[in-house]
């Protein structure tokens, strides 16, 4: 089959390589007819996960059709239509029990890695890395699904394919970004980040009641996104300081929560945004603070830091004595896709929201290695990329940068 593979920074191609097969028998084998590009790439293509291998198979976000099943899957059948989550849980251990799916103790046949890093494992993601347990990924024409029974939703009749391909990871993860705000009525949510995941995160908290919702980020087309898609206010920090606008927008206070949809990649302005890019080159530290620093300034006091932008290690300058002092709480990680999927497919069913709104990108699988660079540029007025592995590549048309958007 033919599928995206990691072979270095700034390095994927489309290989020939082996079709799946069923490993276990809670196997499913999925034939892919959507895949998107997440901001959680771009940390690999960066070079920023360690554990890779030359030849890893990439993507986490996919939706598809059942073609094989193993002898204990209960719940499917061969043509079912399928949402597959991004993280891989076991559904029975303690965490799965507690609806804490991404933290699953037994889907992650590396648990060590991350036991060793961070004292305690996560669950497994698909092409994510070896510490994340090596599964191969979505990028491809075929995948194997572990623990099928426990992750996979059934996509509703008449619902296309495209609707729900954001609900496998964004979509929830903005969610469940908003759902830790504990949003009360008359509530400001300010949100670092208007890629993807921070535009799903303002969609989100409009839905859950937030009244003001305001968007940060220092490129117009996803600023303009914002505003369009998902009601927000904007603000461009490039232009203003961020944490005075956002105190002179709530009349001194400051917004009740905020989300940093930004991540490791934070890039920053003036001297701090030079010193925290020459740390983390030097491997002095692993992650740029720069956003998560802005948050913990604005944010009003007894506020809430929800953190779904992924942090990878060490950071510098973080302002503890802020946090402390303001007596914030704080909420991060990988989201539970398994605990949000039922209620989202339902608000996609219902036209209650339509995710797929932000989907600026439709291109074949062959084209993956030039729409990577696009999305890692934002060329293109890019937001959202999705990629069609059975559009065979001798109908494939010409590389993304002369074609552009579709
Ligand atoms: P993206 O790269 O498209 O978007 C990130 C946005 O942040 C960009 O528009 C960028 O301009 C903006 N940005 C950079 N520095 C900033 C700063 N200092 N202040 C404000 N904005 C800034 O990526 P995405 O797909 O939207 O993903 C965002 C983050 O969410 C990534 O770190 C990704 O890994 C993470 N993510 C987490 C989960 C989870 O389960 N927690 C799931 C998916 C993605
Ligand atoms: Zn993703």
């Amino acid at each position: 089959m033919r599928a995206v593979c990691w072979h270095g920074k700034h390095d994927v191609r489309v290989d020939e390589v082996a079709d799946p097969q069923i490993v276990s028998m809670g196997d499913v084998i999925v034939k892919v007819a959507l895949t998107c590009i997440c901001g959680s790439d771009l940390h690999l293509y960066n070079g920023y996960v360690p554990t890779m291998k030359k030849g890893d198979i990439m993507g986490h976000e996919f939706v598809g059709e059942i073609i094989e099943v193993g002898s204990g899957v209960k719940r499917f059948h061969v043509g079912d239509r399928v949402i597959v989550p991004f993280p891989i849980s076991c559904g029975v251990c303690w965490y799965c029990k507690h609806e804490l799916w991404s933290l699953c103790d037994n889907s992650n046949p590396n648990s060590w890695m991350l036991e060793h890093l961070y004292g305690d494992t996560g669950g497994g993601i698909f092409g994510y890395s070896h510490m994340y347990g090596g599964f191969s990924g979505g990028q491809a024409e075929y995948v194997r699904v572990p623990f099928a029974d426990v992750g996979l939703e059934k996509i509703p009749d008449g619902i296309p394919y495209e609707q729900v391909v954001l609900l496998t990871d964004i979509f929830p993860t903005g969610y469940q970004a908003a759902d830790n705000c504990n949003i009360n009525p008359g509530d400001t949510v300010a949100v670092w980040g208007c890629g993807p995941v921070g535009l799903m995160a303002m969609m989100s908290a409009r839905h859950l009641g937030a009244e003001r919702v305001i968007g940060i980020d220092r490129f117009p087309d996803r600023l303009q996104m914002a505003h369009s898609q998902c009601r927000a206010e904007v603000l461009n920090y490039e232009e203003v300081d961020v944490a005075e606008a956002l105190q002179n927008m709530t009349g001194g206070r400051g917004p009740d929560s905020c989300i940093d949809a930004v991540g490791l990649e934070a890039v920053g302005t003036g001297i701090e945004g030079i010193y925290d890019s020459v740390k983390q080159t030097l491997r002095l530290e692993n992650d740029r603070a720069s956003a998560l620093r802005q948050l913990t300034k604005a944010c009003r006091k007894g506020g809430t830091l929800s953190i779904v932008g992924v942090y990878s290690g060490f950071i510098d300058k973080f302002p503890m004595g802020a946090i402390f002092a303001k007596g914030l709480t704080l909420h991060a990680g990988q989201a539970h896709v398994h605990k949000y999927l039922p209620h989202l497919v339902k608000l996609v069913a219902e036209q209650q929201l339509n995710p797929s709104s932000i989907i600026t990108h439709r291109l074949p699988l062959e084209q993956a290695p030039g729409a990577y660079k696009t999305f890692l540029n934002k060329q293109d007025s890019c937001i959202k990329i999705v990629l069609n592995p059975q559009e065979s590549a001798r109908t494939a048309r010409p590389g993304i940068e002369e074609a552009g958007a579709v």
